[in-house]
């Protein structure tokens, strides 16, 4: 995944919630506001097709406009809390983080059930996770393995 790439997704889509999409031509001129620089149509599309690829972003028809497409924030689906409620009918609490506000993820001893710091259920885990603000929080397994995969895209 090329830095550039990433940093398109990060300007543009990580901040989105679920039900916001792009259509192409929002997204091109999104993209100028910000590196004041034209987007190709071409290389909208190899970018489109990375982040689509990696399953950072997917591709849906617009709810408006069937006939073209819209873009989404496929992150945004951990910080969205699951329709209907958890196990003792109360819904579950969102989480407080999102993924990008974590340093490093870890596994403890401690095994138990735990209420995940980024997506709220909760869930048996060991994992714990450090935040840019130095706080530890636990982390579902779910949120760990999105982590990671974002991670070792980010670094390769
Ligand atoms: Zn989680």
């Amino acid at each position: 995944m090329p830095p550039e790439v990433l940093e398109i997704y990060q300007v543009i889509f990580s901040k989105l919630d679920a039900k916001t999409g792009k259509t192409r031509k929002e997204i091109a001129a999104e993209y100028f506001a910000h590196f004041h620089k034209l987007l190709s149509g071409k290389r909208l599309e190899e970018v489109l097709k990375l982040l689509t690829g990696v399953g950072l972003l997917h591709e849906e028809p617009d709810p408006d406009d069937k006939r073209r497409m819209k873009f989404y924030n496929a992150m945004e689906k951990i910080n969205t809390p699951l329709v209907g409620g958890n196990d003792n009918g109360s819904p579950p609490s969102a989480g407080v983080f999102n993924l990008d506000d974590l340093v490093s993820v870890g596994w403890t001893e401690d095994f138990g059930e735990k209420t995940c710091g980024v997506c709220g259920h909760a869930k048996p885990t060991a994992w714990q996770a450090k935040t840019n603000k130095h706080e530890t929080i636990a982390i579902c397994e779910d949120c760990v393995r999105i982590f990671q995969t974002k991670r070792e895209r980010a670094t390769s």
